[in-house]
Protein backbone atom coordinates (compact mmCIF):
# COMPACT_ATOMS: atom_id res chain seq x y z
CA UNK A 1 0.00 0.00 0.00
CA UNK A 2 1.09 3.63 -1.00
CA UNK A 3 1.98 5.39 2.08
CA UNK A 4 -0.05 8.25 0.90
CA UNK A 5 -2.66 6.57 -0.99
CA UNK A 6 -4.73 5.90 1.87
CA UNK A 7 -8.46 6.49 1.34
CA UNK A 8 -10.53 5.93 -2.03
CA UNK A 9 -13.73 6.58 -3.75
CA UNK A 10 -15.42 4.10 -5.36
CA UNK A 11 -17.87 5.68 -8.55
CA UNK A 12 -21.32 4.50 -8.93
CA UNK A 13 -21.27 1.24 -10.81
CA UNK A 14 -17.58 0.90 -11.21
CA UNK A 15 -16.67 -2.65 -9.79
CA UNK A 16 -19.90 -4.38 -10.66
CA UNK A 17 -18.81 -7.08 -7.95
CA UNK A 18 -20.46 -4.58 -5.78
CA UNK A 19 -23.82 -5.83 -6.58
CA UNK A 20 -23.16 -9.00 -4.83
CA UNK A 21 -21.81 -7.74 -1.39
CA UNK A 22 -22.33 -9.81 1.76
CA UNK A 23 -22.54 -7.69 4.57
CA UNK A 24 -23.40 -9.47 7.78
CA UNK A 25 -27.11 -8.53 8.89
CA UNK A 26 -27.51 -5.77 11.81
CA UNK A 27 -28.20 -8.12 14.12
CA UNK A 28 -24.81 -9.49 13.87
CA UNK A 29 -23.10 -6.50 14.90
CA UNK A 30 -22.93 -6.13 18.72
CA UNK A 31 -22.52 -2.34 19.21
CA UNK A 32 -25.25 -0.03 16.83
CA UNK A 33 -25.11 3.15 16.86
CA UNK A 34 -27.78 6.11 14.71
CA UNK A 35 -25.46 9.31 14.45
CA UNK A 36 -27.01 11.62 11.84
CA UNK A 37 -27.13 10.25 8.59
CA UNK A 38 -24.77 7.33 9.69
CA UNK A 39 -25.46 4.20 10.94
CA UNK A 40 -22.34 2.85 12.45
CA UNK A 41 -22.07 -0.68 13.18
CA UNK A 42 -18.54 -2.57 15.08
CA UNK A 43 -17.25 -5.29 16.69
CA UNK A 44 -16.17 -2.95 19.76
CA UNK A 45 -17.81 -1.03 22.30
CA UNK A 46 -18.79 2.39 20.83
CA UNK A 47 -19.29 3.69 24.23
CA UNK A 48 -15.59 5.38 24.90
CA UNK A 49 -16.16 6.58 21.18
CA UNK A 50 -18.63 9.19 21.98
CA UNK A 51 -16.81 12.48 21.34
CA UNK A 52 -16.31 11.07 17.72
CA UNK A 53 -19.47 9.88 17.37
CA UNK A 54 -20.98 13.40 18.14
CA UNK A 55 -18.34 15.09 15.66
CA UNK A 56 -19.27 12.65 12.92
CA UNK A 57 -22.61 13.71 13.70
CA UNK A 58 -21.28 17.67 13.41
CA UNK A 59 -19.84 16.94 10.45
CA UNK A 60 -22.93 16.93 8.83
CA UNK A 61 -24.02 20.31 10.34
CA UNK A 62 -20.95 21.72 9.35
CA UNK A 63 -20.59 20.83 5.18
CA UNK A 64 -24.14 21.95 5.09
CA UNK A 65 -23.01 25.43 6.88
CA UNK A 66 -19.71 25.85 5.40
CA UNK A 67 -20.26 24.75 1.76
CA UNK A 68 -23.94 25.32 1.84
CA UNK A 69 -24.92 21.92 0.38
CA UNK A 70 -27.82 20.04 0.99
CA UNK A 71 -27.79 17.28 3.90
CA UNK A 72 -27.55 13.65 3.35
CA UNK A 73 -31.41 12.18 2.87
CA UNK A 74 -29.80 9.26 3.22
CA UNK A 75 -28.45 6.79 5.58
CA UNK A 76 -24.88 6.22 5.61
CA UNK A 77 -23.43 2.84 6.91
CA UNK A 78 -20.50 3.01 8.54
CA UNK A 79 -18.34 -0.58 9.61
CA UNK A 80 -15.90 -0.12 12.13
CA UNK A 81 -13.38 -3.25 13.24
CA UNK A 82 -11.31 -3.20 16.78
CA UNK A 83 -8.20 -4.65 14.50
CA UNK A 84 -6.17 -4.78 11.36
CA UNK A 85 -6.48 -8.09 11.05
CA UNK A 86 -10.26 -8.83 11.46
CA UNK A 87 -10.90 -5.59 8.82
CA UNK A 88 -8.61 -7.39 5.94
CA UNK A 89 -10.14 -10.62 6.61
CA UNK A 90 -13.62 -9.05 6.39
CA UNK A 91 -12.65 -6.95 3.40
CA UNK A 92 -11.00 -9.63 1.38
CA UNK A 93 -14.24 -11.56 1.32
CA UNK A 94 -16.79 -8.81 0.79
CA UNK A 95 -14.72 -6.76 -1.70
CA UNK A 96 -11.87 -9.56 -3.01
CA UNK A 97 -10.62 -7.50 -6.00
CA UNK A 98 -9.80 -4.36 -3.76
CA UNK A 99 -6.39 -3.27 -2.92
CA UNK A 100 -5.92 -3.23 0.79
CA UNK A 101 -6.80 0.78 2.36
CA UNK A 102 -6.84 1.64 5.85
CA UNK A 103 -10.01 3.14 5.77
CA UNK A 104 -11.98 3.60 2.66
CA UNK A 105 -15.48 5.04 1.19
CA UNK A 106 -17.56 2.94 -1.22
CA UNK A 107 -20.72 4.16 -3.16
CA UNK A 108 -23.19 2.08 -5.61
CA UNK A 109 -26.13 1.30 -5.96
CA UNK A 110 -27.11 4.70 -4.56
CA UNK A 111 -25.43 3.06 -1.17
CA UNK A 112 -23.05 5.14 0.66
CA UNK A 113 -20.88 2.90 2.89
CA UNK A 114 -17.32 3.45 4.87
CA UNK A 115 -15.19 1.09 6.46
CA UNK A 116 -12.33 1.53 8.98
CA UNK A 117 -10.33 -0.06 11.48
CA UNK A 118 -9.09 1.32 14.82
CA UNK A 119 -5.60 2.28 13.55
CA UNK A 120 -3.30 5.36 14.90
CA UNK A 121 -5.31 7.12 12.43
CA UNK A 122 -8.89 6.09 13.05
CA UNK A 123 -10.30 9.29 13.90
CA UNK A 124 -9.24 11.07 10.89
CA UNK A 125 -9.76 8.38 8.46
CA UNK A 126 -13.26 7.85 9.86
CA UNK A 127 -14.14 12.11 9.79
CA UNK A 128 -12.32 11.96 5.92
CA UNK A 129 -14.45 8.69 4.54
CA UNK A 130 -17.54 10.45 6.18
CA UNK A 131 -17.09 13.51 4.31
CA UNK A 132 -16.20 11.76 1.16
CA UNK A 133 -19.88 9.81 2.20
CA UNK A 134 -21.81 13.47 2.56
CA UNK A 135 -20.68 15.14 -0.68
CA UNK A 136 -21.35 11.81 -2.58
CA UNK A 137 -24.75 11.85 -1.34
CA UNK A 138 -25.71 14.93 -2.32
CA UNK A 139 -23.84 15.89 -5.56
CA UNK A 140 -23.50 13.54 -8.55
CA UNK A 141 -19.76 14.50 -9.16
CA UNK A 142 -17.10 15.66 -7.40
CA UNK A 143 -13.72 16.44 -8.65
CA UNK A 144 -11.28 14.18 -7.31
CA UNK A 145 -8.84 16.89 -6.36
CA UNK A 146 -12.20 19.01 -4.79
CA UNK A 147 -13.23 15.93 -3.13
CA UNK A 148 -9.89 14.93 -1.50
CA UNK A 149 -9.35 18.56 -0.53
CA UNK A 150 -12.48 18.57 1.75
CA UNK A 151 -12.23 15.45 3.19
CA UNK A 152 -8.59 16.01 3.92
CA UNK A 153 -9.58 19.42 5.57
CA UNK A 154 -12.28 18.13 7.27
CA UNK A 155 -10.68 15.27 8.32
CA UNK A 156 -8.89 17.67 10.55
CA UNK A 157 -10.76 17.89 14.39
CA UNK A 158 -12.70 21.16 14.01
CA UNK A 159 -10.71 22.92 17.15
CA UNK A 160 -7.48 22.39 14.27
CA UNK A 161 -8.80 23.43 11.15
CA UNK A 162 -7.29 27.23 11.05
CA UNK A 163 -3.94 26.59 12.05
CA UNK A 164 -3.27 23.10 13.46
CA UNK A 165 -3.90 20.87 10.42
CA UNK A 166 -0.57 18.28 9.36
CA UNK A 167 -0.05 19.75 6.34
CA UNK A 168 -0.28 23.61 7.67
CA UNK A 169 3.36 24.30 8.48
CA UNK A 170 4.79 23.10 4.20
CA UNK A 171 1.94 25.06 2.88
CA UNK A 172 2.70 27.85 5.17
CA UNK A 173 6.62 27.74 4.40
CA UNK A 174 5.97 27.39 1.14
CA UNK A 175 3.96 30.71 1.16
CA UNK A 176 6.23 32.77 2.73
CA UNK A 177 8.80 31.78 -0.26
CA UNK A 178 6.47 33.03 -2.31
CA UNK A 179 4.78 29.37 -3.61
CA UNK A 180 1.28 29.20 -4.14
CA UNK A 181 0.03 25.78 -5.41
CA UNK A 182 -1.42 25.42 -8.83
CA UNK A 183 -5.24 24.56 -9.27
CA UNK A 184 -5.05 24.32 -12.67
CA UNK A 185 -2.33 21.29 -12.26
CA UNK A 186 -4.92 19.30 -9.86
CA UNK A 187 -7.54 19.81 -12.06
CA UNK A 188 -5.55 18.16 -14.44
CA UNK A 189 -5.83 14.81 -11.97
CA UNK A 190 -7.74 12.65 -13.03
CA UNK A 191 -7.04 9.11 -11.18
CA UNK A 192 -6.49 8.59 -6.99
CA UNK A 193 -3.26 6.85 -8.19
CA UNK A 194 -1.90 10.21 -9.65
CA UNK A 195 -2.87 11.57 -6.27
CA UNK A 196 0.52 11.59 -4.24
CA UNK A 197 1.28 13.47 -0.68
CA UNK A 198 2.28 16.42 -2.64
CA UNK A 199 -1.35 16.87 -4.40
CA UNK A 200 -3.46 16.01 -1.01
CA UNK A 201 -1.22 18.91 0.59
CA UNK A 202 -2.34 21.39 -2.65
CA UNK A 203 -5.83 20.19 -2.47
CA UNK A 204 -6.36 20.46 1.83
CA UNK A 205 -4.32 24.28 1.20
CA UNK A 206 -6.86 25.71 -1.52
CA UNK A 207 -9.69 24.36 0.57
CA UNK A 208 -8.00 26.03 3.61
CA UNK A 209 -7.85 29.43 1.41
CA UNK A 210 -11.33 29.33 0.76
CA UNK A 211 -12.95 28.83 4.02
CA UNK A 212 -10.51 31.36 5.69
CA UNK A 213 -9.49 33.48 3.14
CA UNK A 214 -11.49 36.27 1.81
CA UNK A 215 -15.46 35.64 1.85
CA UNK A 216 -15.39 35.72 -2.03
CA UNK A 217 -13.45 32.98 -2.43
CA UNK A 218 -15.85 31.01 -0.14
CA UNK A 219 -18.65 32.19 -2.34
CA UNK A 220 -17.27 31.07 -5.53
CA UNK A 221 -16.76 27.63 -3.75
CA UNK A 222 -20.52 27.43 -2.55
CA UNK A 223 -21.59 28.28 -6.48
CA UNK A 224 -19.07 26.00 -7.80
CA UNK A 225 -20.68 23.30 -5.13
CA UNK A 226 -24.12 24.29 -6.11
CA UNK A 227 -23.30 23.97 -9.60
CA UNK A 228 -22.79 20.63 -9.49
CA UNK A 229 -25.35 19.78 -7.21
CA UNK A 230 -27.67 21.53 -10.05
CA UNK A 231 -25.86 19.23 -12.83
CA UNK A 232 -24.95 22.62 -14.82
CA UNK A 233 -21.46 22.68 -16.61
CA UNK A 234 -19.30 24.35 -13.48
CA UNK A 235 -16.27 25.15 -15.66
CA UNK A 236 -13.11 24.93 -14.16
CA UNK A 237 -12.98 26.53 -10.38
CA UNK A 238 -9.64 27.69 -10.55
CA UNK A 239 -10.84 30.37 -13.54
CA UNK A 240 -13.63 31.09 -11.56
CA UNK A 241 -11.64 31.87 -8.79
CA UNK A 242 -9.26 33.75 -10.91
CA UNK A 243 -12.21 35.95 -12.04
CA UNK A 244 -13.35 36.83 -9.07
CA UNK A 245 -10.51 37.26 -7.16
CA UNK A 246 -7.61 39.12 -9.42
CA UNK A 247 -4.84 38.70 -7.22
CA UNK A 248 -5.66 35.45 -6.18
CA UNK A 249 -1.79 34.63 -5.31
CA UNK A 250 -1.17 37.51 -3.35
CA UNK A 251 -4.70 36.82 -1.08
CA UNK A 252 -3.64 33.41 -0.75
CA UNK A 253 -0.16 34.24 0.91
CA UNK A 254 -2.11 36.77 3.17
CA UNK A 255 -4.60 34.23 4.02
CA UNK A 256 -2.02 31.25 5.20
CA UNK A 257 0.10 33.95 7.16
CA UNK A 258 -3.11 35.49 8.91
CA UNK A 259 -4.04 31.81 9.82
CA UNK A 260 -0.66 31.20 11.34
CA UNK A 261 -0.56 34.77 13.19
CA UNK A 262 -4.32 33.94 14.94
CA UNK A 263 -4.68 33.26 18.61
CA UNK A 264 -6.24 30.00 18.40
CA UNK A 265 -3.38 28.71 17.13
CA UNK A 266 -3.37 24.78 18.55
CA UNK A 267 0.12 23.24 18.09
ZN1 LIG B 1 -10.14 10.46 0.36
Amino acid sequence: MSLYHKTITIAVGLIPLLLSLEIAPAAEWPYIRTVGPFVCRADFNLEPQHELLSELAALQAELVRTLQIAPAKEAIEVYLFHDEVTYRRYLERIYPTLPFRRAFFIRANGLGRVFAYKSSQFEADLRHECTHALLHAVLPFVPLWLDEGLASYFEVSARNRLNGAPYFSSVLWNARFGSVPKMEKLEKIGDVASMGKAEYRDSWAWIHFMCHGPSAARDELVEYLGDLAAQKPPGLLSERLARRIPSLSSEFKVSIKRAANSQTAQR
